[in-house]
């Protein structure tokens, strides 16, 4: 579908509580939303966050490569050549991948819903039903405990627990959530980078007991070597998630053997026209994946479900961040229930509206 128009806006959409992570603490959603027109009168949605300290975008940043450079150079083409379009984005700016995803799902949107095609079946139609986990930011192994008590009670089935702060009260958190929750339930760890690789295999080989999924990145994103000496070191599945955010990055892991698994997320890896290529690398290389979120509403969360139904090689789904939020700026598509997404026959991601004015930047919402 030809594109006469792209253009994004800022959102902030206030969380229910604060999420601490091992780098930091967010209180409020910063968003993009990119509207992509097409000639036809459709309009493909798309979003991301502003994740300054995974790929080194600001909100302001990626307003500005979004609409004055970005824009420009794609008005006119069709929306169904991704080839191309991807191809023209690299060459006009390199990385920015958080803008290239945004108007890269807007594009995928326009595209499924020109064709009256739910996104899924567009991508590949694997699978209709998406499971997500359920994330438990760092607290007290207490508080932890019993929020995780409550998710379980939710219907959730899989626990991502953040850690990397201190080795040993992680082990305490961990201990402390089992004991409360039982092993009829999943818990994955995601350690964003916080633990040295002797200090990340000492913590994860004294988790072992507890059951545990898998482990997100353990060390520092740029550490690929201590990342493999952690990967051959501990029977717990190692999953790349800040190391991995190319195509590219995805050949060194498997050639290095540094990850088990990987972590895509649609604003580090540039869109779903890049995750499609690191889901086929790592399937061909027999490395399963997940798809992942930053603190992001449903507008670039429900491309990511799409992209995961579509796709085999996508087995887990992180995808839970709209439910921290404080109202939900997105009308039309699925929403979680009983720790699943349903699709269903809507054309795109199912998305029709973004009631913007009520969450701008700065605005009144409570
Ligand atoms: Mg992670």
């Amino acid at each position: 579908m030809k594109i006469t128009k792209i253009r994004a806006a800022a959102i902030a959409v206030p969380m229910k509580k604060p999420f601490r992570v091992a780098y930091g603490t967010t209180t409020t959603a910063r968003n993009i939303i990119v509207y992509a027109h097409g000639e036809n009168g459709l309009i493909g949605i798309g979003g991301t966050a502003g994740p300054e300290k995974v790929t080194g975008e600001s909100l302001e940043s990626i307003l500005y490569v979004i609409n004055e450079i970005l824009a420009p150079a794609l008005l006119g083409s069709d929306s169904t050549d991704m080839e191309k379009i991807s191809a023209t984005m690299d060459k006009i700016i390199i990385k920015n991948t958080a803008a290239k995803a945004a108007v890269d799902m807007a594009l995928y949107d326009l595209s499924a819903k020109s064709a009256g095609l739910p996104l899924y079946k567009f991508l590949g139609g694997y699978k209709d039903e998406l499971e997500t986990d359920y994330t438990l930011g760092i607290d007290e192994p207490e508080i932890m405990a019993k929020e995780a008590l409550e998710l379980k009670a939710r219907g959730f089935k899989t626990l991502k627990v953040k850690v990397g702060e201190d080795p040993c009260k992680d082990v305490e958190r961990i201990k402390k959530i089992r004991e409360e929750v039982g092993y009829d339930i999943k818990i994955r760890l995601d350690a964003n980078q916080g633990w040295k690789p002797k200090e990340a295999i000492r913590t994860i080989k004294a988790m072992e007991e507890y059951d545990i999924e898998l482990v997100e990145q353990p060390v520092p994103y740029w550490d690929i070597d201590g990342l493999a000496k952690v990967t051959k070191s501990v029977d717990v599945p190692v999953m790349a998630d800040e190391s991995c955010h190319t195509p590219q990055d995805t050949i060194i892991l498997i050639k290095r053997e540094a990850a088990d698994l990987i972590n895509i997320k649609l604003s580090k890896c540039g869109g779903i026209f890049k995750a499609l290529q690191i889901a086929h690398i790592a399937e061909s290389a027999g490395m399963e994946c997940m798809v992942g979120c930053m603190v992001e509403t449903r507008a670039s969360i429900l491309p990511a479900v799409h992209l995961a139904c579509g796709v085999k090689n996508i087995t887990r789904a992180d995808l839970d961040s709209a439910m921290y939020l404080k109202g939900d700026p997105v009308i039309g598509g699925a929403v979680v229930n009983n720790a699943v997404f349903h699709l269903g026959h809507e054309p795109g991601t199912g998305v029709v509206k973004i009631a913007i004015d009520d969450f701008l930047p700065g605005g009144g919402h409570s």
